[in-house]
């Protein structure tokens, strides 16, 4: 096809071609530290820009509705191949769309409209699909949350335990989205068996560090594990269902036909080459140094009179309550947003704000970890964001620690970016 025919994109449409390079560069520039982020690799993004982008597949290997599928078969199949290797599941499942719609197929595996199902409230660090109440989940289900001790922040297995007896859960969910600390999926387990719940893990923070083995791994233990392929994975956006083989048919039918049409097949193509690269070595120091670099940025913060949640973390991301510091968790991340550094607010538990403002934020070490950055730069971090909140309507100084800032990611070019 000739350039005139088929132009490149800078050629046939400007103004996105304008807002990549715009978000390109953010990327580049900013201390990216949202938990839920990262930075896929350039070969990752070429399979998900990638012609397979035009074929139709839907079904599964060998049993597909259309024609065609001589390359599709292969390219899904290699993707279950290496998740297997790597999570060591019996079955897998790469087609659903994102974590979200990996989570609706567990319900649609195992529960009917109405059943009882229990998951951690979006307040203590759970998922809206863990059955909190604006979601599908909650109004769909009968949704009994479970929270975290009221002095430790962690996880209370009592209160799990205590609600599940009297509640009878068809479902339960474990797993976590603003939750600093390790999760004990054979306490899950006991609670599931002792009153016949289903155990589901979600792990979509934490899958590369599972399989990067810097967090204990669920599969094997839950009996259906979900997990997006974006987060600490690394890979281009999506979600996988890892499952003991006796629910292979139910999860396989749940998602198609039960909630989708045809799968996502060049993202299917990403997620194969995320595994591969979650298979060589270097992935094992990668997850660690997310881990490590969690700890040394707690440390930092919590010498500067920083009150994490918890008072610290075991994985990639902490949760900062702002209330010593006199500023809302919004002013806060909106200021250091002007100031190059990038994270969310994130009500606390028990927070008396109300979500939409809330009393902290959220941050991880993902991304950064991505570009290489260590020890120093954690320390940059933490040096940063003491000067910010304490002065956040200062914009001198909020200009003055972006160019900081700048200076630093140069230093440390990310994946998958073009500088
Ligand atoms: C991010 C996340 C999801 C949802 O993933 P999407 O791809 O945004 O739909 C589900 N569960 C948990 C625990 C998450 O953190």
């Amino acid at each position: 096809m000739t350039a005139e025919r088929d132009p490149a994109l800078q050629a046939s449409d400007p103004e996105i071609a304008k807002l990549i390079a715009d978000e390109n560069r953010r990327e580049h520039e900013t201390m990216r530290l949202i938990a839920s982020e990262n930075y896929a690799s350039r070969a990752v993004m070429e399979a998900t820009g990638s012609v397979l982008t035009n074929k139709y597949s839907e079904g599964y290997a060998k049993k597909r509705y259309y024609e065609g599928q001589q390359v599709i078969d292969q390219v899904e199949e290699l993707a279950i191949a290496r998740l297997k290797t790597l999570f060591g599941a019996e079955h897998v499942n790469v087609q659903p769309y994102s974590g979200s719609p990996a989570n609706l197929a567990v319900y649609l595996a195992f529960c009917k409209a109405g059943d009882p199902i229990m998951g951690l409230g979006l307040p203590a660090g759970g998922h809206l699909t863990h059955g909190w109440a604006v979601s599908i989940t909650g109004k769909y289900f009968k949704s009994v949350p479970y929270g975290v001790d009221a002095k430790t922040h962690r996880i209370d297995m009592d209160e799990v335990r205590k609600l599940a007896k009297e509640h009878k859960p068809k479902l339960l969910w474990c797993g976590t989205t603003a939750y600093p600390r390790t999760i004990d999926w054979k306490a899950f387990r006991e609670v599931a068996d002792e009153v016949g719940a289903v155990l589901a893990a979600d792990i979509a923070h934490i899958s590369g560090l599972v399989c990067g083995g810097a967090h204990p791994s669920p599969v094997g233990i839950a009996d259906v594990v979900t997990s997006t392929t974006h987060k600490t994975f690394r890979g281009p956006r999506g979600g996988m269902i890892f499952c003991k083989a006796q629910h292979a048919q139910a999860i396989d039918r749940a998602v198609f036909p039960g909630l989708q049409g045809g799968p996502h097949n060049h993202t299917t193509a990403g997620i194969a080459v995320a595994a591969n690269e979650a298979l060589q070595p270097s992935f094992k120091a990668y997850a660690k140094a997310i881990v490590d670099n969690a700890r040394s940025l707690a440390d930092e913060l919590t010498a500067r009179g920083f009150a994490l949640t918890t008072g610290g973390t075991d994985n990639h991301l902490m949760v900062i309550d702002l209330s010593n510091k006199n500023v809302s968790g919004k002013i806060a991340a909106q200021a250091l947003d002007r100031a190059g550094i990038v994270l969310n607010y994130n009500s606390v538990p028990f927070d008396p704000r109300k979500p939409f403002d809330p009393s902290g934020v959220r941050l991880g070490t993902p991304a950064v970890t991505s570009r290489g950055m260590g020890k120093d730069e954690m320390k940059k971090l933490a040096d940063w964001m003491d000067r910010v909140v304490t002065a956040p309507g200062d914009e001198a100084l909020l200009a003055k620690v972006a160019a900081e800032v700048r200076e630093v990611c140069a230093r440390f070019p990310a994946p998958g970016l073009r500088i």
